[in-house]
């Protein structure tokens, strides 16, 4: 799962306005913000396995601190309250929880059977979205479409940074995902890692950045009403 994981955080927007798309996309995508560490660091494992399903040529057997449901959990728990001693925004604490255990129940969608419970558990879980490459596409497109369209109900352009920073984003995650698709097979698991890590520095700051460019409707029009 991809651009899915980008749709719950623009789609977290509505839900809790005040808190920053930067963080609200961070939450969705912070298990695969750990993963790329964990690999580098050697804690976790996986191998290039082309086939492995239809949708991705990774076989992800050793991912258990990261992809856990358990750990899912405490790194929600861990976000969450970090967030409110900093924010005091209970929505905000709210939408990341559920934002970080939300990437565990598509990553479980998407995935065949390597979703641990728990570490150390010998337990896998998953029901294989990606032996579809069709499903899915359809699947995470009309996702991305449903949260960009949440986030654009809830927030209009100040200026132009709000208005194209935000569109280009839209136009690069579909970009990325589709060449993601149709490029070959990477070299190495280290090389994969990379360019997660490199992703992440790049897509959320720049989510923060056009966010704040970016008005929440529900001010304008109490605005408006004077
Ligand atoms: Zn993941």
């Amino acid at each position: 799962m991809f651009i899915g994981h980008f749709a719950v955080g623009f789609a977290a927007k509505r839900f809790a306005p005040r808190a920053s798309l930067g963080l609200l996309i961070a939450a969705p995508l912070f298990l695969d913000m750990l993963w790329p560490i964990f690999l580098l660091l050697g804690w976790e494992h996986a191998r290039i396995a082309p086939g492995d399903t239809r949708y991705t040529p990774f076989d992800l057997y050793d991912y258990p601190w990261s992809h856990s449901l358990l750990m899912a959990a405490v790194w929600a728990t861990a976000f969450a309250l970090i967030y409110f001693g900093g924010a005091r925004y209970k929505a905000g604490a709210v939408a990341i929880w559920i934002g970080v255990v939300s990437h565990w129940v598509l990553d479980w969608i998407a995935h065949r059977p390597d979703m641990p419970w728990y570490p150390g558990g010998s337990a896998r879980v998953g029901l294989g979205l990606w032996n579809s490459i069709a499903g899915t596409m359809v699947v995470e497109t009309v996702m991305l479409a449903v949260g960009v369209g949440l986030y654009v109900s809830a927030t209009r352009a100040g200026d132009w940074i709000g208005r194209y920073a935000f569109a280009a984003y839209v136009v690069l995650l579909l970009g990325l995902y589709v060449s993601d698709r149709f490029s070959p097979p990477p070299d190495s698991m280290n090389e994969v890692a990379w360019v997660g890590a490199a992703a992440m520095v790049v897509m959320l700051p720049w989510a923060w950045w056009f966010d704040r460019h970016r008005d929440l409707r529900a001010n304008v029009a109490a605005a408006a009403r004077g």
